[in-house]
Formats: C-alpha cells, sequence, structure tokens
C-alpha cells in the first residue's frame, strides 16, 4: 500500500514539474478537468477528442475498391474504418506518417481498437499490418500501419504478425497518383508472403492508415488469398469517401 503511495507521490512530482499536455491544443492535462486517467496517458483532452469526425456506425463498412472492375478476384473485400479523413484525425496521421510523431498513432490506434467490432461469428487468426518498403522503413524509422495495428491486437486479444507479408518492390507514393488505374499499376506485386509462414485458413485482419481506392489493401489482401488465407478483412483509420450504399 505505502509503495503504491510512493508511485503516486512520484508521479504527481513528475506530473508537476513535467505537467502532460494535450497534443492537439497545448493544454495541460488535469485529470478530473479536463480529462481522465486513460486519456492522460494518451495525451489528449476530452475537448479535443470531442471534436474527433468519428463515423455513423452504419457509415463505417466500404468496398475496398472506389473502382471497381469485373474480373476482381475478391468483389467482396470490405475494409473498416472509424473516422472520416478530416481535421484533427488527418492532421495527426499526416503528423505520423511524415514528421515521425509516433505518438500521434498510438492514440488512432487506441480508438480505433476500442470501436471495431468484436462481435464477428468468427475466430481471428492474425493482425497484419501493410508493410513498407526497407528503403521507407529505414527513413521513418516506423512502419505506420504497425503503430495502429497494434491498437487493433491488444484490443481484440489477436496476434499481431508484423513479418508475416514483405514488401518485395519499391513503389512511388501512391498520393502522386489520383487515377485509381495508375495506383493499382503502381502497386502490382509489391507483395510476399513470407516463405516460413503457413497461412491456410488462418482469418485476417489487414491493416493501413487510409483509404483512398483500396488499390494497396486489395493488393496485399490478394497475396494473402493466393498463399491461402481464409477471410480477409481490412481495418483502417479513416477515409475520405462517402459510403454511396447507406
Ligand atoms: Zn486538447
Amino acid at each position: 500500500m505505502r509503495k503504491e503511495g510512493v508511485k503516486q507521490d512520484l508521479l504527481a512530482s513528475v506530473h508537476f514539474l513535467i505537467p502532460p499536455v494535450c497534443m492537439l491544443c497545448g493544454r495541460v492535462l488535469v485529470k478530473g478537468r479536463n480529462c481522465g486517467e486513460e486519456l492522460l496517458h494518451l495525451q489528449i483532452c476530452s475537448s479535443c477528442l470531442s471534436q474527433f469526425p468519428v463515423r455513423f456506425s452504419k457509415d463505417r463498412w466500404f468496398p475496398c475498391l472506389s473502382d471497381p472492375y469485373e474480373e476482381d478476384p475478391l468483389p467482396d473485400l470490405a475494409v473498416w474504418t472509424l473516422f472520416h479523413y478530416e481535421a484533427p484525425v488527418s492532421t495527426l496521421l499526416r503528423k505520423m506518417k511524415f514528421h515521425s510523431k509516433k505518438y500521434c498513432g498510438v492514440l488512432i490506434g487506441e480508438l480505433i481498437g476500442r470501436e471495431f467490432p468484436s462481435d464477428v461469428p468468427f475466430r481471428w487468426d492474425a493482425v497484419i499490418p501493410v508493410p513498407l518498403s526497407e528503403k521507407r522503413l529505414e527513413a521513418r524509422g516506423f512502419n505506420q500501419a504497425e503503430v495502429l495495428a497494434k491498437g487493433l491486437s491488444e484490443h481484440l486479444g489477436v496476434p499481431l504478425c508484423n513479418n508475416v507479408i514483405r514488401k518485395i518492390k519499391h513503389t512511388k507514393q501512391q498520393s502522386r497518383f489520383t487515377e485509381p488505374s495508375r495506383r493499382t499499376e503502381n502497386v502490382k506485386g509489391a507483395f510476399a508472403v513470407d516463405e516460413k509462414w503457413d497461412i491456410t485458413g488462418w482469418n485476417i485482419l489487414l491493416v493501413d492508415d487510409i483509404l483512398t481506392t483500396g488499390a494497396t489493401l486489395h493488393e496485399a489482401a490478394k497475396i494473402l488469398h493466393e498463399n491461402g488465407a481464409g477471410r480477409v478483412f481490412g481495418a483502417v483509420a479513416a477515409t475520405h469517401r462517402e459510403n454511396t450504399e447507406n
């Protein structure tokens, strides 16, 4: 009991010297006043969190490809997302990706993990982040999809398998292309399943940061299916796309 008290005192002293601040508005976080215990740890205040562009439940599932084609081998591939691609979520995702602010992704990963449906009628075998090429991984220092996948893996209690798929081709940034066909062409043949894994029958949740045309997720899902995977679904933090099926 006393030991716990000492720890609390120590933590209070650290917070007194270096008060935790909200990563968005910069206000000092005070537990019980502008944030709860969990938010204190995630460095966000309740007010900023309330501005996150959360989608309605019925608006969270998308067909993977924005531009479907007839011979698509995976016409039923569906992707789940929690947010509209708007500020402050878009700002946080860009900070994570282009300014190496990993903690921004940890927050988003935690939020998508909390909200991802837990009532699916089958068992997940793995949460797999879409990989980066070695060159890009070296430049950024981490894979943004893996940071997000960690939140999903922890909340679902499903292993995070970050080396099942490898990126075997260095592609250009997808954001350089606007046409879906150019994006499809850019990622074609980009992935391979590492030969030490037997994924036959695995139900896999494939994770990326943003859903645009869906070409990257589709290509990664295709390679999983070609290697015998069972069900494959996608999960991303955000998309600017609107659901035309509702
Ligand atoms: Zn704030």
